[in-house]
């Protein structure tokens, strides 16, 4: 059966990379997005193709379109990006959630919510495991998207528990890969495009603050798992890669991997950073058979050379 799938979000890093995927298993993929960070060049390659089709429209208003499967992965992910107009961005998460779920019910499609490990906040728990409450700020810069972004999985259980929706819910920690936004602030591409340009490596705080990276085809194949998977299995599911970097060894590989002679510069640490934050993978393990294995070294020299590239154009 050829799915007709929609993709909210889709021309941006995570959903550029989806809607691929999506087209080459043979599904038909409507891309909806607003642009705020997404961008066209990042399904240029897609364009043409008589299954894929790119909508200009924004998930705060209702959308009436015909599929069987939803991927809502519409949001700024950045704090630079959320924080711009963090009043939106919670309309965002929350009237784009209330959108998709009542589209979802309407057609009766199945809908996947990309959710984030910061419904977790700055956490007590290490590595964080989905039953795990979290530590979160209601009032702080980052609320806008951490509690968006919880507000859209107690829509989505809602709709579940009340109109008996097929929903799926994953919690996506740090992911990387090449169509990151160069000017996001996040700290892979920050770091990449610093040191390709031989400029000062900006490292918050003393750098011990600690991440886990995982790569973008890692994060796509167990999304489209999740998909896929059994009625019963709602989620949340976390999803990522368990190895765990400070900010200095991410410096440190970055400045190897591109021949970089940057300096380290340190600069104050924003408010409401987690210290840690390493997802605790056995759900995903074990109900869809799933771990990452593209290794942090090999994912940086492919997204480098992206950014090598995106630089000298
Ligand atoms: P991104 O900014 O590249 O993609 C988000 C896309 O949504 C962009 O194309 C943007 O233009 C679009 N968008 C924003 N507001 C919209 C609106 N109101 N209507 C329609 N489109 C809108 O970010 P990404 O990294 O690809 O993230 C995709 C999703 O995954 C987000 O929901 C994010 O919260 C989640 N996520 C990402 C990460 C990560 O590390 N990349 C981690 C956790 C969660
Ligand atoms: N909605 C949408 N597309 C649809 C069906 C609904 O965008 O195909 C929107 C609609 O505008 C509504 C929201 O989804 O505001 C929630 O719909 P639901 O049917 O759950 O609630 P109600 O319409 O009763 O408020
Ligand atoms: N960070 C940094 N230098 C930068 C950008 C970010 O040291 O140029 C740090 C940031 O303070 C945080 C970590 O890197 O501790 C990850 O930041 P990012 O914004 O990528 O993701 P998030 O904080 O949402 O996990």
């Amino acid at each position: 059966m050829i799915n007709r799938v929609l993709v909210t979000g889709g021309a941006g890093f995570l959903g550029s990379h989806l809607c691929d995927r999506l087209i080459a298993g043979g599904d038909d993929v409507l891309c909806v997005d607003n642009f705020f960070t997404g961008d066209k060049r990042n399904v240029v390659q897609l364009s043409g193709n008589p299954r894929f089709e790119l909508m200009r429209h924004d998930v705060t208003f209702p959308l009436y379109v015909e599929v069987n499967r939803i991927f809502n992965l519409a949001c700024p992910a950045s704090p630079i990006h959320y924080q711009f107009d963090p009043v939106q961005t919670t309309k965002t998460s929350v009237h784009g959630a209330i959108n998709m779920l009542g589209l979802a019910k309407r057609v009766k499609a199945r809908i996947l919510q990309a959710s984030t490990s910061e419904v977790y906040g700055d956490p007590e728990v290490h590595p964080q495991p989905e039953g795990y409450w979290g530590k979160v700020n209601p009032i702080g810069i980052r609320s806008c998207y951490d509690e968006g972004k919880r507000c859209a999985e107690t829509l989505f259980f809602d709709y579940y528990r009340q109109h008996r929706l097929e929903i799926k819910v994953v919690r996506i920690f740090n992911t990387y890969g090449p169509r990151m936004h160069p000017n996001d602030g996040r700290v892979v591409s920050n770091f990449i495009v610093q040191a390709l340009k031989g400029e000062d490596i900006t490292i918050y705080g003393d750098g011990q603050q600690s991440r886990s990276f995982c790569y973008v085809d890692d994060l796509i194949e167990v999304m489209l798992r999740m998909m896929d998977s059994s009625t019963d299995f709602t989620g949340p599911v976390n999803i990522g890669n368990p190895g765990e970097f400070t900010m200095l060894e991410l410096a440190e590989r970055v400045l190897k991997l591109a021949a970089s002679k940057s300096r380290l510069v340190f600069a104050p640490l924003p408010s409401d950073d987690p210290k840690q934050r390493q997802p605790d993978i056995s759900l995903a393990r074990d109900r869809l058979g799933w771990r990452p294995k593209v290794a942090l070294e090999d994912g940086l020299k492919e997204t480098i050379a992206y950014f090598r590239n995106l630089i000298s154009a």
